[in-house]
């Protein structure tokens, strides 16, 4: 290690709280760190502390930037050196590896089991007391965690007529409360509106409206990015009203596209970026108390994460305006109000999310897998445009479906 590295390294431990309180540095991942050490403490440095902020009823802190169990090794480490506190599906980590960092300090971190219905998909299947408290027991065993912080129900509920009549999730969580398996229930809410796989299906922000007077829920999550959202910004007024926490995600609505458009990359103002902008905007300029970001290396979490809690310069005010514009023109806001319209019964935010995953994330594989595995398919439509009335971005559907099919099906 060159000593210039050294003093950045001390130095960094000194402004670093997390790495005090922990002695993470040199053993981050229970292993020692050789080269990578440096670069991960650099990334940390860069980045510095993560502001935190209330999260629901409980009160407790969170890092407004949210950590996931299957973000990669480097960027989780460099996550705990800034205050990363919180781990959204920490139990994917029966798959890789609960990180050491935070099994040694297990107290000091807030752990969230993400659970599927069973017995189908978050369209058909359903809840069952008995399989989500198994679940979370082998979830507990395979992870070390002791015990989960928050149980989240995946996808969250279709209508709140289900909201109010199906309890198996809230029962199971109850049980494993009173064992001191979980403390806390959030969800996290999918749009299904005119989903003609979930009949009576309702709007994200219908059913998450319904959850906060249920009164049960602390926190939810939900698709939340740049750009006109009247429906869900209300939404988010009324949760904040009320005391319950709000997390955005899916957040970079159509940034990978652009991303590999060198014309439109050209045009952004210089000494910002779209995650960078997108990171100061959600966490200085939204209501929301929380966002998660997805990153794959350590140079996009510096890029990305030292946004957080900056107030938005003129330009990334601009970036922010661009995005909007571009990712109106070209990317599907989720939000389902299309969807009931269509005499074909497409799903059409379904397929305009896999194409999402393909496009932005260029997770090709999961987007193929899943459009795939789809009943009725983007080629059912018969370009009635009837679904473009109500699209608030005003996207040409169907030629956007016809697209996704193109790129995703694998006949
Ligand atoms: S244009 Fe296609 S997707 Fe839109 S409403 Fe008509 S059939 Fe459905
Ligand atoms: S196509 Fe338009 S209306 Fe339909 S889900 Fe996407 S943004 Fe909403």
């Amino acid at each position: 290690m060159s000593k210039k590295s050294l003093i950045k390294r001390r130095d960094f431990l000194k402004l670093s709280s997390a790495a005090m309180i922990t002695g993470l540095a040199g053993k981050l991942a229970g292993k020692p760190l050789t080269g990578k050490e440096d670069e991960i403490t650099e990334a940390a440095r860069k980045v510095g502390k993560l502001p935190r902020r209330k999260l629901g009823y409980s009160g407790r802190k969170v890092s407004i930037l949210l950590g996931a169990g299957d973000l990669a090794q480097a960027p989780t480490e460099a996550g705990i050196l800034c205050g990363m506190n919180y781990w959204h599906k920490a139990n994917r980590w029966m798959r890789s590896k609960t990180p050491d960092s935070i099994l040694k300090n297990r107290d000091a971190h807030y752990c969230q089991v993400t659970i599927d219905r069973v017995g189908g998909s978050h369209y058909t299947g359903r809840f069952d007391e008995e399989a989500h408290c198994t679940y979370v027991k082998e979830a507990l065993k395979q992870t070390g965690l002791g015990y989960f912080d928050d149980m989240q129900l995946h996808y969250g509920y279709h209508s709140t007529e289900e909201l109010k009549k199906e309890r198996g999730f809230v029962r199971a969580f109850e049980r494993l409360k009173k064992e001191g398996l979980v403390k806390h229930l959030c969800l996290s809410q999918h749009g299904y509106a005119g989903n003609s796989r979930v009949p009576g299906g309702q709007s994200a922000a219908e059913i998450l409206t319904a959850v906060v007077e249920d009164g049960l829920y602390e926190h939810a999550q939900f698709i939340y990015s740049y750009g006109a959202d009247p429906e869900m910004d209300q939404f988010i007024e009324f949760a904040r009203k009320k005391g319950f926490g709000t997390i955005a995600m899916k957040t970079a609505r159509g940034i990978g596209r652009m991303k590999q458009d060198q014309e439109f990359m050209d045009k952004l103002p210089a000494g910002t970026s779209p995650h960078h902008a997108l990171t100061r905007w959600l966490t200085t300029s939204t209501k929301l108390d929380a966002a998660v970001i997805r990153v794959k290396t350590l140079d996009e979490f510096v890029e990305t994460y030292s946004g957080a809690g900056k107030n938005l310069r003129t330009r990334d005010k601009q970036t922010i305006q661009m995005l909007t514009v571009e990712a109106d023109k070209t990317t599907c806001r989720l939000c389902t109000l299309c969807q009931p319209y269509c005499p074909q019964e497409i799903p059409i935010a379904d397929i305009l999310r896999f194409e999402r995953y393909a496009m932005d994330d260029y997770d090709w594989g999961k987007a193929q897998e899943l459009y795939t595995k789809l009943p009725t398919k983007a080629n059912a439509c018969i370009n009635c445009q009837t679904c473009m009335q109500h699209c608030p971005q005003g996207l040409r559907i169907p030629q956007q479906l016809s697209r996704a099919h193109a790129l995703l099906y694998k006949g």
